[in-house]
């Protein structure tokens, strides 16, 4: 025997739900209302009421501050308000799908539609939704359209259970003398996928079946109407609302094709024993014996799993997070679409792509789609009976895929990692439909211990070549990337570009890293030119002596250089800083141009010395003794005194950075003649003079701490070897 099921069986979405709910309810408070029974099925509200729950058809039996569940079906706002009042507790499983409907009309009454409603005005999801709004119109299916007169726009839902042919035909009768009258309609698809779907099967399976069974309950509506369609086409179409029901099943044995039917309130257990006893009947003794012979092998369980997977059809299997999908727009508006999966066995499901998950890029716009427009989403989760996908992760899945496929042909990339693989040695990430994965030794020079650093910051990758990856880029969409490959590569680049430019007199700029200690005495700076270290000596920071070299520069700021000399093979590169810098006496010649007369006081006068020393306030001059007066003076102190105010022209520097002075030359001219015959009288006397001062100058070791005070130690090395050899 060959057997036909819908591919939806057991409870919808909506009753499964709110029974769940009700049993919940029922753990917590172990008595429970409800008002009418939860579903149409005496064997299902026989056993809620063993556990507890009451079903109530007057509202007034509800005692106060009691615990109710309000029902698949929704409930009347009138009813609602009242158990308020009576400060019951509300546990609303009202089925999502009604809910729509119910939210819907309040929206569309609002925007000024008049609402019209296909169904039977006493069914409880009518009489629920209906209690919302004022502006309505109960409608048949008539051909009736004369309401049209009473508004400019009319919003059509229909029961949720209702027949969908007979929708479809009263909605498209609707819209076409709404066009003639020139009037707006705007028609829900309120019909549930469940009740959709079950009639179409009814039809197909009544078509092929010989006899047909209607698995459920004869108060329940759309069972009664699965009933009435197969009926129709097949005449052996029997009731079933419990097992002993098969008893009235004429010629069993002989059945050939037998369809199963079965409604929304029907328990999926009772539908898979009515198949189990028909199977059984119809097996020949040898199958049955055979039967026997495998079962008692398997365990109970492994028969139990076996039994659920088999009733699994095609639409129950789940469908995984992040899988892929195709679905069908019913209508959009602005919290989103509402869809049915493409797939034939999940035809007519309830899915939802939020308006925040349909576009990648710009404001959904629920105009740009159409009923009927194929959409590939991403399913991310089941909850409160819909299924809920993303457009645009899928968008941007293909986007990924592009993208790895352009990694694939050795395009560089950026990742950032959000996990690492379990035993942390790699760091690991998707993108779209490819695993990334960069091993510890692959992210940078070094192989990394603790690669957990690294999750969370982007990494520049590159994806690995064959050899290095032993051939794991081979893996089915899994891409092994370095970063280590990029690293290395740009540092031999910057390599060059640094010794390209270093050579000696070259000027670079560089950035003080630290400073350099050996044994607690500063030897210089280490300076960082293109994060290359390079070492600048102390004695190669300043003209004048210095103690550190912290006296020059600091640390991070960024100075010119000059390179000294260097040595690529052994990478090492000397700078100067000072070699940039003016020298001391250079500065003084800026500051006091000759010719400029300053003032100042007498600082000291060394004894037997052959110059004064002035206090310029700033700086310090010299005066040489053939500089102090238009005449020959045998003692500068027969002129200056210690303290002594001056005015003296500047006639240049001196190395050891002092002005050179002239008092002479400040003071106001002589007559010509005089001033020419005495000059000439003295330059003679000077000239000796002079000559005295640069023997004095040169053979003088008495000068003591005052002359050495003006030298360098160098230079006074170099000057008492000098005055020693005259001295021979
Ligand atoms: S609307 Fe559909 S899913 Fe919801 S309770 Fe009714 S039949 Fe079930």
């Amino acid at each position: 025997m060959k057997i036909l099921t819908q591919k939806i069986i057991g409870f919808c979405k909506g009753v499964e739900r709110s029974i769940e709910l009700l049993n919940n309810a029922l753990d917590t408070y172990k008595q429970v209302y409800m008002l009418g029974e939860i579903i149409n099925n005496r064997l299902v509200v026989d056993s809620l009421k063993k556990k507890g729950a009451i079903f109530v058809n007057d509202i007034e039996k509800i005692p106060n501050n009691s615990v109710v569940v309000i029902r698949a079906h929704g409930e009347s706002k009138e009813n609602i308000d009242y158990l308020n009042q009576k400060s019951c507790k509300i546990i609303d499983a009202t089925c999502p799908k009604v809910q729509i409907v119910r939210d819907e009309v309040v929206k569309k009454e609002a925007e000024g539609y008049k609402v019209l409603i296909l169904g039977n005005p006493m069914h409880p999801e009518v009489l629920g939704f209906s209690s919302l709004i004022k502006n309505k119109l109960f409608i048949d299916e008539s051909d009736n359209f004369d309401f049209l007169s009473e508004s400019d726009k009319f919003f059509l839902v229909t029961q949720t259970s209702y027949n969908y042919n007979k929708h479809t035909i009263y909605a498209q009768n609707l819209s076409k003398n709404a066009d003639i009258q020139n009037k707006l309609v705007v028609i829900l698809d309120s019909i549930c996928y469940t009740t959709k779907e079950r009639q179409n099967s009814a039809v197909e399976i009544a078509n092929q079946a010989d006899t047909v069974l209607v698995i459920g309950d004869k108060i329940s509506s759309n069972t009664t109407k699965l009933f009435e369609i197969s009926n129709k086409i097949c005449k052996n179409t029997y009731f079933v609302t419990t097992i002993s029901d098969l008893k009235s099943v004429k010629n069993k044995e002989s059945i050939k094709t037998l369809g199963i039917l079965s409604g929304a309130s029907t328990p999926k257990e009772l539908v898979l024993e009515v198949i189990k006893v028909m199977s059984e009947l119809n097996k020949t003794e040898e199958q049955k014996l055979e039967d026997q012979n495998v079962n008692e092998q398997k365990s109970k369980e492994e028969q139990f799993a076996e039994l659920m997977e088999k009733s699994l059809t095609e639409s129950e299997k789940p469908i995984k997070p992040g899988e892929m999908r195709e679905v069908e727009v019913v209508f959009a508006d602005e919290t989103g679409l509402r869809c049915n999966l493409v797939e034939t066995h999940r035809k007519a499901d309830m899915c939802f792509i939020d308006k925040d998950e349909v576009e990648m890029e710009g404001d959904y716009d629920a105009d740009k789609y159409k009923p009927g427009d194929i959409i590939k989403a991403v399913f991310l989760r089941h909850e409160n009976q819909q299924f809920y996908f993303s457009k645009k992760a899928y968008d941007k899945r293909q986007i990924e895929n592009e993208k790895a496929e352009k990694i694939l042909q050795g395009e560089d990339f950026k990742f950032t990692f959000h996990r690492t693989t379990p035993n942390n040695s790699c760091l690991i990430g998707k993108m779209g439909d490819y695993s990334i994965l960069v091993p510890a030794s692959q992210i940078t020079f070094r192989h990394v211990k603790d690669i957990t650093k690294y999750v969370g910051k982007e990494l520049r990758l590159r994806i690995l070549p064959p050899e290095d990856s032993e051939n794991k880029n081979t893996r089915k969409r899994t891409i092994f990337a370095s970063q280590k490959l990029i690293l290395e590569e740009e540092k031999a680049s910057k390599e060059e570009a640094f010794w390209a430019k270093i050579d000696v007199n070259n000027v670079l700029e560089g950035k003080v890293k630290r400073f350099g200690y050996k044994d607690d005495k500063p030897f210089g700076a280490f300076v960082s030119i293109d994060g290359h270290d390079c070492l600048a000596h102390i004695g190669d920071l300043s003209w004048t002596k210095i103690e550190k070299p912290e006296e020059v520069l600091e640390i991070g700021k960024v100075y010119e250089f000059v390179v000294l000399n260097f040595d690529r093979e052994n990478n090492r590169v000397s700078l100067g800083y000072k070699q940039l810098q003016k020298r001391p006496h250079e500065i003084l010649a800026e500051k006091y141009p000759i010719g400029t007369i300053v003032k100042g006081t007498v600082k000291e006068i060394p004894e037997k010395g052959f110059f004064a020393v002035i206090d310029l306030s700033e700086d310090e001059g010299i005066v040489y003794i053939s500089e102090i007066a238009d005449k020959f003076i045998e003692s500068i102190s027969d002129e200056l005194t210690v303290g002594q105010e001056i005015e003296a022209k500047v006639i240049g520097t001196e190395r050891f950075n002092k002005v050179k002075l002239s008092i002479k030359q400040a003071a106001p001219s002589k007559e010509p003649a005089e001033k020419f015959s005495k000059s000439t009288k003295e330059n003679s006397k000077h000239k000796k003079n002079q000559q005295t001062e640069s023997n004095e100058y040169i053979s003088s070791e008495s000068m003591g701490a005052t002359l050495a005070d003006l030298l360098d130690e160098e230079t006074a090395k170099k000057l008492k070897e000098t005055a020693k050899n005259n001295k021979k």
